[in-house]
């Protein structure tokens, strides 16, 4: 799942970054509004984190822009400790939910995986479909009960195909929700995650829960429980 972060303050912007790396996001970084408002736009972030004291172009402004051109993924924004009046401003410019400086950052990953699911449409931390069960505080699977070891990376796929049950992800969408933009992307490199992905889920091949549709990617087929 891609995350960006549009602050000025160097220090903090490199430890939110780091932070949501070590917890397997991909990390889109801009130190101003208009940097922010180009990653925006151009590479469909499933969250952005977003200063309201930005240089170039203030961070209302930046929600504004990027709401009035129709981009609805969640938006989370930082606002300084006493100021109530940013919170409901920047609410009212289109953001879904705010942290108040400073903050804990397992506060900041809290409310960004809650943001991402309630995007996905769960409303609950712990998605479940069919025997296979995530739970997205813990970064946990488990199948039929029994817990099955995932890498980063293979988590976040199986997340990214989980939060978009019985539709059709294609390859290029899955690359560009996986890796840096400045990464390799190369999208063969996905088919073998998600032959991976299959052989660790459903060592015996009897749940298939991975769907290949040829030529447009691939599809979560169980069913979606306790959305
Ligand atoms: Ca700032």
């Amino acid at each position: 799942m891609r995350v960006l972060v549009v602050e000025d303050e160097e220090a903090l912007r490199a430890g939110i970054a780091a932070e949501l790396r070590g917890h397997g996001y991909t990390v889109d970084e801009a130190s101003d509004g208009e940097e922010g408002h180009y990653f925006g736009s151009e590479f469909h972030p499933d969250v952005a984190i977003v200063d309201l004291g930005l240089p170039r172009l203030p961070g209302l402004d930046l929600i504004r822009r990027l709401r009035s051109e129709g981009h609805d993924f969640p938006i989370l924004i930082l606002t300084a400790r006493g100021r109530w009046e940013e919170k409901v401003d920047g609410l009212g410019a289109g953001a879904d939910d705010y942290v108040v400086k400073p903050f804990h950052m397992e506060e900041l990953l809290a409310r960004v995986n809650a943001l991402m699911r309630r995007a996905g449409g769960w409303a609950s931390p712990r998605l479940s479909s069919g025997p296979v069960s995530i739970d997205t505080r813990a970064q946990t699977v488990a199948v039929a009960e029994q817990p099955v070891e995932l890498t980063a990376f293979e988590y976040r796929l199986l997340e990214c195909l989980l939060m978009r049950t019985g539709e059709v992800v294609s390859k290029a969408e899955l690359t560009e929700r996986l890796y840096e933009q400045d990464f390799d992307r190369d999208s063969n490199v996905i088919e073998v995650f998600v032959g991976r992905l299959r052989r660790k889920l459903d060592p015996d091949g009897a749940l298939q829960p991975i769907e290949t549709l040829r030529g447009r990617g691939y599809r979560w087929r169980l069913p979606r429980e306790g959305a």
